[in-house]
This record gives structure tokens, C-alpha cells and sequence, in this order.
């Protein structure tokens, strides 16, 4: 697990703003769950799920409750819905991070953060559409290029059983020639074996039935639908029938963005689908549900490939340079601040040469800089670090009022 600094960490910062600037217009609301549930919340989400199984921070607390700390946010976000009845649809966004027990490695973390999008209650295509546009719409404004949208649908229920049945059969008809891994995911989702990356598995899984083959007329046209709607909105898109995603739930719409920088292991930005089932496991009623998760640590990579979105100017505006004591700096900066100019100083009342140089260091636009002969004559010097305007002395009364002019439009 990493600590996050600047100037990354305002970059995380920005980059969450951004997103909910792009789904709260659409009528999403922010929902903030625990960072710890019961167990039996994510458990829910299947047997099959490494993330589940293989991957979850889960303990007996004091008071011997087996709890998890979050593998993801969409079991949290249908358990609140189990709570609080919200009307439908309900339209959520979250941000946060995220706990799983994996191998680290470039785009691959212990504890991860993901902003994301969740609607209960509505069962219809366009929202499909809505949905995937607004992942689009945010990488737009990130400023990435290269990302390819991959598009699926699992099918109903019934259809999803009947495809896995008929790939159960031809993944064991494959034998010894399926990886030993692959042979041990058949056993508990013959799905997921669509998923390996080993060579050996590769024609077999090229052979292997595809999900067209079984979808309901329904589930077709819900497809069809969805499809149309990403055409009628100018989103490119490449159908992906091997694109089955982790959880058990998802039936029907299924997505992934892929980043075109990356680490095919790593190059999944975020995905998404529709889910039914999670809520009435949790005790609720019948209830559709579609959303996503995106990988803001994966998503920042990926925009440093790409030079885009890079971390905001965090330059000081002012840097306030006190040979006398210190308290002139105290009042300057707590002025500045007021008047909505960014303030920095140095303490200890250091030497002008070693002032100076903190000055330079801060990245501040203007030095204002007061000694004795100053703070005597009730002026102050306004030397500037960056830009080409030219040293001054004001009055100390008109320093604030002076400054503000430099920065317009702070206040
Ligand atoms: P998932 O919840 O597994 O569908 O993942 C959605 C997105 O979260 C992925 O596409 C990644 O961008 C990101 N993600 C998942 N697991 C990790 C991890 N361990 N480290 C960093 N990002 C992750």
C-alpha cells in the first residue's frame, strides 16, 4: 500500500471533482458507504470471484463479527439500498478506495481507489446507453485518447446458463490440453476460462461457443437497443463476445474501457454491467441494477502515457519574506489568505540569503519582503520571482489592496 503526495495527490483530488462534474449533472448523487461491511455483504457476490475468495481483507473484530474491508463499492451500494428504500431509479455515484489481496505490481495495488456509478430500479436500454456515455464523456474531459470501448451481453439468466453449460462441455471435451489453471477455473465458472491469457488455452478458447449463439430474443433486442443508442451518440465500440466480467451477477449489458499504453494485464481502466439479483440476495426486493467502476490509479496512468491530465499548478501565489521577528508575516499572509491570494513564509526568522531561497523554492509569483528598514519606514518590497514586471516598494497600508491587483479575479 502506498502513501500518495503532491502533486499526485491533488491530482487524485481534481480527478474525483471532474468525475462527479460529469454524472452529477446527470442527476447521480454521491453515496459514501463504509470502508468496512459484514462479511456476508460481499460474499454475496459469488463463489466464483477471486475477489471474493482469494482476495479479501476479511477479520473477526472485538466483537466477534466476521467484517471485510471493501474489495469494491457495488455491494454496498445495493446493501444501502436493502436500508433505505430510496425511490427508484436511484442514481449514485461514490469514490474511494478499495481492498484486495493482490500481487502488486504496476497498475495493480493492495488498496486501489475507484469512483463509480450505480441505478437501481430502471430496466431499460437507454440507460445502458446513458451510462456507458458517461464513462466516455469522462474520459473526454480527462483529456484520453486512446481508449477502446468493448461491449457484450451475457443474455438472460436462463440464456447465461445455457451457454455456461455448453462451454462446460467443451472445455472438458479439451481435456489435458486446458491448462492446469483453466482446468481448475472450469470447475467453479467455466466463464472465466474465457479470461486466460495462457497460450496452450488459446485455440480452445477461440473455438469455444459464443454467447450469440444462446441469447433470448429479449435479450437481443435489449442488445440491439443499447447498441443503436451508442451509434445514435457517436461512441465507438468493438463487441467483445469473450468479454464476461467477474461477477456471477451480471446478465445482459456488459463493458470494459480498455487503455491503449498499458500492460495487457493491467490495461482494464474500468468496466461495468448490468446486475440482477445482488439486491434481493441482500433481502430487498427484485430490483435491476447497472453501473461501473473505474481504476483512478490505472486511469492516471494511463493519462501520463498519454500526457494528458497532469497534476494542477499548485505554485504559491505569495511568498513573504520577514527578517523582523516574524509577526508582519504572520499578518501579511493571514491577509493574503483572507483576500483569497495563496501564502506562503518562512518561520525561525531565518537570514534574508536563506528566506530568499525558500522564496524560490515555493514556486510563488512575488516575494513581498519587509526588514528593519522597511517595518521603520512602513513600506514593504514586492520583488518579483517568475514574469517579467519590476521590483517595488508600497505602502505597508496599501500592500493587500496592491497585491489583490496583481491576481485578479481571486477574490
Ligand atoms: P473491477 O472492480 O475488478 O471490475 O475493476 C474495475 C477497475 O478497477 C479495473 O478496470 C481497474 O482499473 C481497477 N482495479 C481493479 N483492481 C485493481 C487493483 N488491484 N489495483 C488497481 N486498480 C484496480
Amino acid at each position: 500500500m502506498r502513501d500518495i503526495v503532491a502533486p499526485e495527490s491533488a491530482r487524485f483530488r481534481r480527478f474525483t471533482e471532474v468525475f462527479g462534474e460529469v454524472v452529477e449533472p446527470a442527476g447521480y448523487r454521491q453515496i459514501i458507504p463504509p470502508m468496512m461491511e459484514d462479511l456476508g455483504v460481499f460474499t454475496r457476490l459469488g463463489d466464483a470471484t477471486d475477489i471474493v475468495t482469494k482476495e479479501m481483507y476479511d477479520f473477526v473484530d472485538k466483537g466477534g463479527r466476521h467484517v471485510a474491508l471493501r474489495p469494491e463499492q457495488t455491494a454496498s451500494v445495493c446493501r444501502a439500498y436493502v436500508e433505505l428504500r430510496p425511490l427508484t431509479p436511484w442514481k449514485t455515484w461514490y469514490s474511494g478506495p478499495n481492498f484486495r489481496y493482490e500481487k502488486p505490481q504496476r497498475g495493480r495495488f493492495r488498496q486501489f481507489d475507484q469512483v463509480g456509478i450505480e441505478v437501481l430500479g430502471a430496466d431499460d436500454p437507454y440507460l445502458d446507453v446513458e451510462v456507458i456515455a458517461l464513462a466516455w464523456e469522462f474520459y473526454r474531459r480527462l483529456g484520453l485518447r486512446q481508449v477502446q470501448l468493448l461491449v457484450n451481453s451475457l443474455g438472460e439468466p436462463d440464456d447465461r446458463a445455457r451457454y455456461v453449460d455448453a462451454l462446460r462441455r467443451h472445455f472438458e471435451a479439451a481435456g489435458d490440453a486446458l491448462s492446469e489453471q483453466s482446468r481448475e477455473t472450469l470447475n467453479k465458472n467455466p466463464l472465466r476460462v474465457l479470461d486466460s491469457k495462457r497460450r496452450e488455452d488459446a485455440p480452445i478458447i477461440a473455438d469455444a461457443p459464443t454467447i450469440d449463439q444462446f441469447r433470448s430474443d429479449a435479450a437481443a433486442a435489449h442488445f440491439a437497443t443499447v447498441r443503436s443508442g451508442l451509434d445514435d451518440l457517436a461512441i465507438p465500440f468493438v463487441i467483445d463476445m469473450r468479454l464476461v466480467r467477474g461477477l456471477d451477477y451480471y446478465r445482459r449489458t456488459t463493458f470494459e474501457f480498455q487503455g491503449g499504453t498499458l500492460d495487457s494485464a493491467q490495461n482494464a481502466l474500468g468496466g461495468g454491467g448490468r446486475y440482477d439479483g445482488l439486491v434481493e440476495d441482500l433481502g430487498g426486493p427484485p430490483t435491476s441494477g447497472i453501473g461501473f467502476a473505474l481504476g483512478v490509479d490505472r486511469t492516471l496512468l494511463a493519462c501520463s502515457d498519454e500526457r494528458v491530465f497532469a497534476a494542477p499548478d499548485d505554485a504559491i501565489d505569495v511568498f513573504v519574506v520577514d527578517t523582523t521577528g516574524g509577526r508582519e508575516a504572520l499578518l501579511i499572509t493571514s491577509d493574503l489568505r483572507a483576500a483569497g491570494i495563496s501564502a506562503d513564509r518562512a518561520y525561525e526568522n531565518r537570514s534574508m540569503k536563506a528566506q530568499m531561497k525558500a522564496a524560490d523554492r515555493s514556486g510563488a509569483t512575488f516575494a513581498v519582503i519587509i526588514g528593519p528598514d522597511e517595518l521603520t519606514s512602513g513600506t514593504a518590497i514586492v520583488r518579483p520571482l517568475r514574469g517579467e514586471s519590476e521590483q517595488g516598494t508600497v505602502a505597508r497600508a496599501d500592500l493587500i489592496f496592491d497585491l489583490t491587483t496583481r491576481f485578479p479575479g481571486r477574490t
